[in-house]
């Protein structure tokens, strides 16, 4: 085998890459897992020589990649919010989208200051939600719910090596798990998207796991049934948020009115799309 350095390595995976719109930052992702090394750590000293076993894990990473696994699966992480969470193909990959859930729902229990907040993430896959929030309010005991007990597996797992103590964890599908009228707080970013939509095909969503991502009547099945079981779990005054394909906003506003929340309103995410739709279970004779 002829030596190979860590820049000439770089170049071939961008090369083998080619067409991807991500193929340099997977190309250093890859390399630095490969070799133990930050990314800036690549370009700091280009013309360390690979050791076989170096250039296995690479290549053997590459390989994979080139067949189109998320490059999330293959390192078994991602970053979200301000967390390095694991992730295997058992659980829905951490979207940035999704980080508008975690910022609007710390931004609604502002006033609420140091008040306990309950606090529940329903179908919460790598743990995302709940541990974001759960790591910037220690004081709130957060519920993180999944039907998939591999699911619940990785998130408890992110629970223990973030050291975030105030997250419990409960098998069932979506309000089912809940205790009864008592949250203050309920998130979820459940399936969306309609059974045989393209995309589905496309990327990243080929290999994440089609109960996390598909969902029936045009993918508002699972929206509904949150919205229908919510109330009977929120405590007056409490907030309900959920994430929702872009084009969802006004289905998902007429179903948290029908469920009888008020102050009902669509927030656009990072790329200006409508993603977040919010209402308030309003407190009784107000
Ligand atoms: N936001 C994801 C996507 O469109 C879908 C996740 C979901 O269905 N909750 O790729």
């Amino acid at each position: 085998m002829t030596a190979l350095s860590s820049g000439q390595a770089l170049r071939m995976a961008q090369h083998a890459l080619f067409g991807s719109d991500t193929a340099q930052i997977d190309a250093e992702l890859l390399l630095s897992a490969a070799l133990g090394a930050t990314r800036a750590g690549l370009y700091a000293w280009p013309e360390r020589q690979l050791t076989p076993a170096e250039r296995g894990r690479f290549e053997a990473l590459l390989e994979r990649r080139i067949l189109g696994e998320p490059v999330a699966y293959l390192l078994e992480e991602r970053e979200f919010w301000t967390l390095r969470l694991r992730v295997t193909p058992a659980v829905l990959i951490p979207r940035p989208e999704t980080e508008l859930l975690v910022e609007t729902a710390l931004a609604l229990a502002a006033p609420k200051g140091a008040e306990a907040l309950r606090v529940a993430d329903l179908g919460t896959g790598s743990g995302a939600i709940a541990l974001s929030l759960a790591s910037e309010r220690p004081h709130w005991q957060v519920l993180a719910t999944d039907q998939s007990a591999a699911a619940l597996q990785v998130a408890s797992d992110n629970a223990v090596r973030l050291g975030i103590r105030n997250v419990g964890f409960r098998q069932g599908s979506w309000c089912e798990a809940l205790p009864e009228g008592q949250l203050d707080l309920i998130l979820s970013n459940p399936p969306y998207i309609a059974p045989g939509d393209e995309h589905l095909g496309q990327g990243d969503l080929r290999f994440e796991p089609a109960s996390a991502l598909v969902a029936a009547e045009q993918g508002l099945a699972d929206l509904q049934a949150i919205c229908n079981a919510a109330p009977r779990h929120l405590a007056p005054g409490g907030w309900m948020l959920l994430e929702h394909g872009f084009e969802q906003g006004p289905a998902v506003r007429q179903l948290l009115a029908e469920a009888g929340f008020s102050g009902v309103r669509t927030l656009a995410d990072l790329n200006e799309l409508p993603r977040v739709t919010l209402g308030c279970l309003e407190i009784q004779g107000d």
